[in-house]
């Protein structure tokens, strides 16, 4: 599992030879630390009006430094060797123009778009954005807000509000040095201080989305709650985590576990031992279930009013590959992939909600796939299912939303586990470095998408999927 690669291009003349031949050079990705500023330096925010304000004042309440101004962040970013490396860490530190003189790097950019009406509005901050691009510090973050586009807006807004889909998944593939960009999204009538868009924004520049870049995430409505405590965001939830036993669940649970949930760790009898020594590492309890099972929803719910008194959160992890070409697929390894990855889901969904024992705001976050979405050669039964995960919580948001639920799906791409290490080594290489960060995630980068989609402030989220992926560069 570990990435010999990078570890030999980040130092000495590893890391000569990888630039002088023109190879990737991933660096090790800024994740979450408990005590860590939220970002590694100052704070651009670009653009005017109530929203932009209101944007000011929450990031200053989370002790970020903030830069209103671009003209006064070098253009050149202290450096003349940054063309094709725009965060690149070579750099000398530049002034980010905070008044201090030579102070640290910008840590990130922040684009309030909520207000452009017309195409040509985006000249001024994108191209204001542009010329700070050099000063950010590595492992920095571009953060744009806008609004969702529809077809009840007029022409121009519509192609407005969309044209900043096309800026953003363009700029991040440009970013380099481990900075991402990703958006936010506000339906109509949502303002940029809602509860969600201001949580989105908060993970987003976080070290926890280290392996998210080139998303949007939409907040359609103004539900939601600001966590009393940011460092443990899912203090007195009780949440279910399948297939727990090892890989991205076992890391779900323990980051469910960090952030201040009780967890409930579920897997098939056969893995048994490994299940009980996660769930005595997050001190959570142990079920043993195989989810297929008709009365698997039953079993999740007993066990979890019984033992902890609540269900608040619910994860489908538990899944299975069974690859083979369409030409060659038969009926057992269709209907296996079918049986654990979607149809088990759904039921087990259907006898929760139809108990009536639910609380407000209960959360359901499905693992799904980016062969769901772009589709993968040999996995036609996988990609169904995972498909039919977006699917699901799509419909299912609407479900829930009469008693303040939410459900969203995660799409992991190449990420760092038992079952991406069996690939083939030079199959593996391609696909590792065929994103935006040239690397695999690693399953906490999951976890940690999950662990946002599951907490209070991301209550006005529903429906979205959200993918995890570095921002994979094949497919859709
Ligand atoms: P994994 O095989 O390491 O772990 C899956 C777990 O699910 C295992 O512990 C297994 O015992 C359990 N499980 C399988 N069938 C079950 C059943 N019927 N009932 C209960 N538990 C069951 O896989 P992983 O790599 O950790 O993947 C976790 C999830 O992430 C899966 O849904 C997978 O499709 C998805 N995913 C993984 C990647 C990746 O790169 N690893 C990429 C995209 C999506």
């Amino acid at each position: 599992m570990a990435d010999k690669y990078t570890d030999f291009v980040s130092r000495g003349w590893g890391r000569d030879l990888a630039k002088r031949l023109g190879l990737p050079q991933p660096v090790a990705l800024r994740r979450y630390e408990p005590g860590a500023p939220l970002v590694p330096g100052p704070v651009l925010l670009i653009g005017a009006g109530a929203g932009a304000d209101a944007l000011e004042t929450a990031l200053k309440g989370w002790d970020v430094e903030v830069v209103r101004d671009p003209a006064v962040v070098p253009a050149d970013g202290g450096t003349h060797d940054a063309g094709a490396s725009p965060a690149s860490s070579a750099s000398p530190a530049a002034s980010a123009g905070s008044g201090r003189g030579g102070a640290a790097k910008l840590g990130g950019i922040v684009l309030a778009l909520d207000t452009v009406a017309r195409p040509e509005d985006l000249s001024a901050p994108i191209l204001a954005a542009g010329r700070a691009l050099r000063s950010l510090a590595p492992n920095a973050r571009v953060v744009t807000v806008s609004r969702r586009s529809s077809t009840a807006d007029e022409p121009a807004l519509a192609a407005a509000r969309a044209g900043v889909d096309g800026i953003l998944r363009s700029l991040a593939k440009e970013l380099r040095s481990g900075a991402t960009g990703n958006g936010i999204l506000l339906a109509e009538g949502v303002g940029a201080d809602a509860p969600s868009a201001l949580g989105a924004l908060r993970f987003l520049l976080s070290g926890r989305s280290a392996f998210v870049d080139g998303q949007f995430v939409t907040v359609g409505t103004a539900k939601g709650e600001r966590p009393g405590d940011p460092e443990k965001p899912l203090a007195g939830k009780v949440a279910v985590v399948t297939g727990a036993a090892r890989g991205i669940g076992a890391a779900i649970a323990r980051t469910l576990a960090r952030d201040g949930a009780k967890v409930v760790v579920v897997d098939v009898p056969a893995a048994g031992d490994a299940l009980a020594k996660v769930a005595n590492e997050v001190r959570g309890t142990a079920l043993q279930l195989d989810i297929t099972k008709p009365e698997a929803g039953e079993r999740i719910l007993e066990h979890a009013l019984g033992r902890h008194g609540a269900l608040d959160i619910l994860v489908h992890n538990a899944g299975v590959t069974r690859d083979k070409l369409l030409a060659n697929m038969d009926a057992w390894r269709w209907d296996s992939v079918i049986a654990v990855n979607i149809a088990a889901q759904l039921r087990i969904n259907d006898a929760l909600l139809g108990s009536g024992r639910l609380g407000e705001g209960f959360r359901i976050v499905s693992v799904a796939s980016t062969s769901g979405i772009a589709g993968n050669r040999g996995q036609t039964n996988y990609a169904a299912s995972k498909a039919g995960v977006i699917g699901m919580v799509r419909s299912t948001a609407a479900r829930l939303a009469p008693i303040g639920g939410t459900a969203n799906a995660v799409a992991p791409g190449f990420i760092e586990t038992e079952m991406t290490a069996k690939i083939p080594f030079a199959t593996r290489e391609v696909a590792r470095r065929l994103n935006s960060l040239q690397q695999g995630g690693l399953p906490l980068d999951v976890a940690e998408a999950i662990a946002f989609l599951a907490s209070d402030a991301a209550g006005g989220i529903s429906g979205n999927v959200l993918r995890v992926c570095g921002q994979n560069l094949v497919g859709q």
